[in-house]
């Protein structure tokens, strides 16, 4: 076999000599356009040692001076941002404009971190007893790792890394073998930004080099982003072997329809949060609840619209929709669309009619859009994630109506509501059992200081990724508290003490 032209990166430098190795494919003409290595357990060793050996001067480095390093990564990434979002599209092939979206978002985390003296300064009290002062303060963990998944190759590993190396931890990044070149962009750019050997690497690979991760007892924190069932596993294994975990998973996301709502825009809402990289979104909207007498009105002009989509090449810039980023998911995706079919649900518009020849496109993994009516509950494209550009129109009489499928399914990731009444926005928000609502606003991900996190099924962990709460995930807190001998009484204390 042929050395693989995507490599890991440990100790700055590119290191490749796993025997194993898996194809990479750009979504949009099915073509081989690289190899990746697949990390064996002795490469993860390898690169965690790297880790291991950089944290300690990483660690003592003042925070102010981690951050400059930062600052001048950000100058970086904002000169060749573009560079990034077309590896972004070769490789998933998601649409240009989105990647460039995804990378600006990626960039709005590392300003926050580049802010990390102030998220680092701790609480002081003077004076908890007489002579006696308290205070906390947040020291980093160690090696941490983040294993993230294909959708967003640089944003994901943006919500950890730069919080994560703010702190003053080191890091071990494994991002998804089916589009893995942004990985060793970023890698490139920090070591040209001046952050020292060993801090910041990657091993490419599959389940083995998870494994690995879980198991060295010297990574600390595991952040995880991808499906349910591994981000359930990784959560109980990590903490089996004491290890911090955060780990985000799926998601169904819905999107409220009231009768007062304005159906153009959210129509314009439905076809840009169902189909926008082709569903390939965790806060994709997979699912419209159609309130009262809405649907008569909206179904037509969305079934129009999702028609119209224009499907092509995503680095054509007047692409609104690209390529399924593989064989094997596009293949899971017209699997549900019959699925859909065989249980009864109106198929409004089929995907699977799409052609590429017809378009002048090259035999890539195309399907169009998706829509559907009439879905009910116990379907399996309402309960299951099917990560496409199909769309469910779920019909149903009122808003306790609404509130109440939505708090019923298993995922609780992102969630929206269309309506210009006021009151139904605040009970809406109130009552959801979702990690993050849109009121008007399809895709509420929230900004890189508020923290991002689903509920239910669609995270595991106590903490958000990213913010503030971010910050807590990759450090410790410590309390320490002083006194000085000429405020100590003499005498042994067999008390428990309390304030003087
Ligand atoms: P995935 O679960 O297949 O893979 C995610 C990561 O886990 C990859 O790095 C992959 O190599 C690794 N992995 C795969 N199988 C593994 C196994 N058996 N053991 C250990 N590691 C394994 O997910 P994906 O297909 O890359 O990404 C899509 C999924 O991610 C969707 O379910 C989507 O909802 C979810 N996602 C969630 C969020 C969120 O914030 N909640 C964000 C983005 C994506």
């Amino acid at each position: 076999m042929s050395t693989p032209s995507i490599t890991h990166y440990i100790n700055d430098e590119r290191v490749s000599r796993d025997d194993r190795a898996q194809n990479v494919y750009n979504p949009a003409t099915g073509e081989v356009s690289g190899s990746v290595a697949l990390a064996s357990q002795q490469t993860v060793n390898e690169a965690v040692a790297a880790a291991q050996a950089a944290f300690p001067a990483w660690s003592e480095t003042p925070p102010i001076r981690r951050a400059r390093v930062l600052f001048e990564f950000l100058r970086l990434l904002n000169e060749r941002k573009d560079e990034l979002a077309h590896i972004i599209t070769a490789e998933h092939g998601k649409v240009f404009t989105d990647a460039q979206g995804e990378v600006a978002r990626g960039i709005d985390i590392l300003e926050f971190a580049c802010g990390v003296p102030q998220l680092l300064k701790g609480d002081y009290t003077d004076q908890v007893s007489r002579g006696i002062d308290n205070w906390t303060m947040r020291q980093p963990l160690g090696v941490v790792a983040g294993v993230t998944p294909f959708n967003f190759p640089v944003m994901v590993p943006m919500w950890m890394y730069p919080v994560a190396l703010a702190a003053g931890n080191t890091f071990v990044l494994k991002p998804s073998p089916l589009d893995p070149s942004a990985s060793l962009f970023m890698a490139d750019l920090l070591r040209e930004a001046g952050l020292p050997k060993g801090v910041f690497n990657v091993v490419q690979g599959d389940k083995e080099s998870v494994d690995a991760l879980i198991d060295h007892p010297d990574v600390k924190a595991l952040s995880f982003v991808g499906s349910t069932p591994i981000a359930q596993h990784i959560y109980q294994a990590g903490a089996a072997n004491g290890k911090r975990v955060q780990a985000l998973g799926g998601a169904k996301n819905h999107m409220v329809v009231m009768p007062d709502a304005d159906i153009d825009q959210a129509v314009d809402a439905l076809i840009g949060a169902g189909y926008g990289s082709a569903g390939e979104r965790c806060m994709a909207i997979s699912v419209a609840v159609l309130v009262g007498d809405v649907a008569d009105r909206l179904v037509p002009a969305l079934a129009k619209r999702a028609q119209e989509l224009r499907i092509t090449d995503g680095r054509d810039l007047k692409a609104e929709m690209g390529p399924i980023v593989s064989k094997v998911a596009l293949q899971r995706i017209e699997g549900y669309i019959e699925q859909g079919v065989q249980a009864g649900a109106t198929l409004l518009v089929d995907g699977r009619t799409f052609s590429p020849d017809e378009q002048g496109l090259k035999a890539g993994f195309w399907t169009g859009a998706t829509l559907f009516d009439h879905v009910t509950p116990e379907m399996s494209i309402y309960r299951e994630e099917i990560f496409g550009p199909v769309l469910s129109c779920v019909r149903v009489r009122d808003f306790g109506e609404a509130v109440e499928l939505i708090n019923a399914h298993e995922f609780g990731n992102g969630v929206s509501c269309f309506t210009r009444d006021g009151n139904i926005a605040r009970e809406f928000s109130r009552r959801i059992q979702v990690g993050m609502v849109g009121i008007n606003v399809p895709i509420p991900v929230p900004m890189a200081w508020h923290g991002f996190g689903g509920w239910k099924k669609s995270l595991f962990g106590d903490m958000h990724a990213y913010g503030e709460e971010g910050v807590r995930f990759y450090t410790k807190q410590k309390s320490i508290m002083q006194r000085w001998p000429e405020s100590i009484e003499k005498g042994a204390e067999f008390t428990m003490p309390v304030a003087k």
